[in-house]
């Protein structure tokens, strides 16, 4: 399947993609994990992002279209994938539908996760992940057994640097301003799936996956 989900910051994008894809067997694509991930290496692409992300802004479309063109020509992405945090403005989603279009693969199915914004705040601002395993936290809803460190691993939890409430409103607004139109653009492309977002990420999973599997059995 080629799926993306679409949410603001801190709407449960990154806990369902990885979900979905790994259900599915498709490689769960994060433009923002790519970008944290060029950020620590201290690559020359990496210090230009930070100069954006430091300030809760977009990195420049040129920039995320080419970067995702080169992730989604590797052969783990030939039986599909799972995008999550791309596009985020109308000309990264232009970009994507032609190079769909050119391999005659285009999107399945936009997923949008809704979230008020005033949860959205206390979501983002309260995350905390583990550096070594991945795992995810919140320091309310998902708390570690012990303060602060893995359950798993026992690693020191870290905050996302661009997790603190100024940095989440930042980012709200970027979303409303330049990543909102996408639910109208995907939604005249007959493929938006709109979802609640406020439940649990076990129940938000149920949803999504029954969602797509109608999606799949009513395009079969
Ligand atoms: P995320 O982890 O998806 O919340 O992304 C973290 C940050 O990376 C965002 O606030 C943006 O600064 C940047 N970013 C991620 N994906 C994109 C994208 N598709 N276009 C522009 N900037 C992005």
């Amino acid at each position: 399947m080629r799926i993306l989900l679409l949410g603001k910051p801190g709407s449960g994008k990154g806990t369902q993609s990885k979900h979905i894809a790994a259900s599915r067997g498709i490689p769960a694509i994060s433009t923002g994990d790519l970008i944290r991930q060029a950020i620590r290496d201290g690559t020359e692409l990496g210090v230009r992002f930070k100069s954006f992300t430091d300030r809760g802004l977009l990195v420049p479309d040129d920039l995320m279209i080419e970067m995702v063109a080169e992730r989604l020509a590797k052969p783990d992405c030939k039986p599909g994938f799972l995008l999550d945090g791309f596009p985020r403005t109308v000309p990264q989603a232009e970009a994507l539908d032609r190079m769909l279009a050119e391999k005659a693969t285009p999107l399945q199915a936009a997923v949008n996760l809704d979230v008020p914004d005033d949860i959205l705040v206390e979501r983002a601002t309260g995350r905390r992940s583990c550096p070594k395993d991945g795992t995810s936290y919140h320091i309310k809803f998902k708390p570690p057994k012990t303060l602060g460190v893995c359950d798993a691993c026992g690693t020191a939890l870290i905050q996302r640097p661009d997790d603190t409430e100024d940095l989440v409103k930042s980012r709200l607004e970027e979303y409303r301003n330049k990543t909102q139109p996408l639910v109208a653009f995907y939604q005249a492309r007959g493929i938006l799936i709109d979802l609640d977002g406020v439940a649990t990420p076990e129940q938000v999973e149920r949803r999504i996956e029954s969602a797509l599997n109608n999606t799949v059995r009513a395009t079969a």
